[in-house]
Formats: structure tokens, C-alpha cells, sequence
């Protein structure tokens, strides 16, 4: 079942909240693909293997937030995670090193 079939049959909106790319945030009915560590401004997949150790050892949760998609992420001024991201990781610091703006 989906969020949106489930809302319409307990009638309560699950909501998420995810950052957007003016770094505000903002409540969404559709769950974040991409999750955030605020203080470092990093980005990642939900399963990075390097988040979920950071996770597991405490302090890590209270600094992650969740994108709708990579491209919020970037605009939001978050870079990708050199864990589960290598290739855009390198995109990304190729880009920085030439000066020049890096999109996904
Ligand atoms: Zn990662």
C-alpha cells in the first residue's frame, strides 16, 4: 500500500520532513530519496554504509535531514557523500578544483 492510499483509509497525512533547496524545511507527503548530514553538508544514499555506522554510533541523528531529490541536495549547497557516491563524489571535486559549478 502506498503513503497516499494509507492516508485515505485512516485519514491521517503522514508527512516527512525534508529540507528544501533554500534550506528551509518543509512537511511532504512523499519520503525523502536521499538523506544529509547538516553540520558536515554532506549528502548520501539512505543505506550509505558510512551513515548508517555514523548512526549506529550515536550523534549522527540529530544532525541528519532528508532531500526529495539529489538535485535539492546540491541547490541546498550539500556535496555527495565519497562513501556511497564515489563517481559523483569525484564529479563533484573535479568540478571544485576547476572553479567551475557541478550539477547531478
Ligand atoms: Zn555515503
Amino acid at each position: 500500500m502506498t503513503d497516499a492510499q494509507e492516508q485515505r483509509m485512516n485519514g491521517t497525512a503522514k508527512t516527512y520532513t525534508l529540507l528544501g533547496a533554500d534550506g528551509r524545511f518543509y512537511r511532504s507527503s512523499a519520503r525523502g530519496e536521499w538523506g544529509g548530514h547538516r553540520g558536515s553538508k554532506i549528502y548520501g544514499r539512505l543505506d550509505c554504509p558510512a551513515a548508517l555506522r555514523a548512526i549506529a554510533r550515536g550523534g549522527y541523528v540529530r544532525h541528519r535531514v532528508f532531500f526529495a531529490d539529489e538535485a535539492t541536495a546540491v541547490a541546498a549547497g550539500f556535496r555527495p557523500c565519497g562513501a556511497c557516491c564515489k563517481d559523483r563524489y569525484q564529479q563533484w571535486k573535479t568540478a571544485r578544483e576547476e572553479n567551475r559549478p557541478w550539477t547531478p
